[in-house]
């Protein structure tokens, strides 16, 4: 058996996907560096929805119990219920999303508006401050023609809401890798908020990779071809559910009044089921088989 000592990974950015790495990779005895921009760690946010397929990469990591266990309110994820057009409601696409923290003691609310002013094509990295201080009154006024539900949330909330400018990389990468360099999770592809699918795309990338690079046969020979083939499997994925998100904020966006129900319902129920639906361990299964058809995996190495 060779042995892992010749393989030395470095991680840069200890966000949630490195670190799911980092753990995946240490307990497989591999030897591992992470490296970290922050100067501590913190919480940044309330809180993330991690849909099926990214539990299930986790489940992969073997890091889903320490989550279950850690994580202060953990649900087994349900459908998304969409309010519109019900008595009270109006086909409204200024969104929000409401889900409840510290076991219900704290709800943690996301009021979508949005802003076409800024030109979302520019090339230039956004350097204004992402997230700003908002004055309650600004917010209690975008949605003053909101239902009674949504008027009642807003009353609600304390009185520093934030502001958050949502970025997404546009246009979507044409490599995640390149020699020995490998890019997981937001670096290879931040997206809208809009299918909650960010970070399970994360976790799905470190569950593939890791998968690969605690294999026995992957060495520095061979690596930069193992990292082709992450590539070829993980990219056209988590490029199209970035576009997807993309897509789903335009059409939360877009509605319009005089949109039917019908039309709005057939192509939300069918935005979500292809991301949490997916097969991670097929495609792995599939990466595995072309490393040992294309000899790239040598048996016995
Ligand atoms: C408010 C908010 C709500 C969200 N809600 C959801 C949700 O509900 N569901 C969902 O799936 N996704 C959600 N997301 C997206 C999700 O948080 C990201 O997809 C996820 O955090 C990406 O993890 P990451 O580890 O790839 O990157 P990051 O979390 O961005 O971590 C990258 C790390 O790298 C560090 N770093 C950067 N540059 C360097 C450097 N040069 N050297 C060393 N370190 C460096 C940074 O400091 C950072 O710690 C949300 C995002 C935000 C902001």
């Amino acid at each position: 058996m060779s042995s892992r000592k010749d393989l030395r990974i470095a991680i840069v950015g200890g966000g949630m996907v490195g670190v799911a790495c980092a753990v995946r990779l240490m307990k497989a005895g591999l030897d591992v560096n992470l490296f970290e921009a922050a100067s501590k760690f913190g919480e940044l946010g309330a809180g993330v929805a991690i849909g099926p397929n990214g539990l299930r990469a986790l489940e992969g990591l073997g890091i889903s119990k320490t989550l279950h266990s850690e994580a202060e309110d953990y649900h087994d994820m349900g459908t998304f219920q969409f309010i519109s057009d019900l008595p009270g409601h109006e086909f409204i696409f200024d969104h929000m999303i409401i889900f409840p923290l510290k076991n219900g003691q704290m709800v943690n609310v996301v009021l979508f508006c949005s802003d076409r002013s800024e030109h979302a094509d520019s090339k230039e990295l956004p350097l204004e401050k992402w997230v700003t201080a908002v004055d309650k009154q600004e917010v209690v006024e975008r949605f003053e023609d909101c239902g009674p539900d949504t008027q009642a949330i807003i009353s609600l909330l304390d009185d520093n809401p934030k502001k958050w400018a949502i970025h997404e990389l546009r246009p979507t990468l044409t490599h995640y890798t390149r020699e020995n360099v490998a890019l997981v999770g937001d670096a290879a592809h931040a997206s809208s908020p809009h299918l909650g699918a960010g970070v399970g795309q994360g976790f799905e990338d470190a569950h593939f990779i890791c998968e690969l690079l605690v294999d026995l046969r992957t060495n520095t020979q061979n690596l930069q071809d193992v990292f082709e083939v992450y590539d070829r499997y993980r990219r056209p994925r988590a490029n199209d559910v970035l576009k997807s998100s993309a897509a789903t904020g335009e059409l939360y966006d877009s509605w319009r009044e005089d949109s039917v129900a019908e039309k709005f319902h057939s192509p939300l129920g069918k935005l979500f089921g292809w991301v949490f639906d997916h097969d991670l361990r097929a495609d792995i299964n599939a990466a595995r088989r072309d490393l040992e058809n294309n000899g790239i995996w040598q048996s016995g190495t």
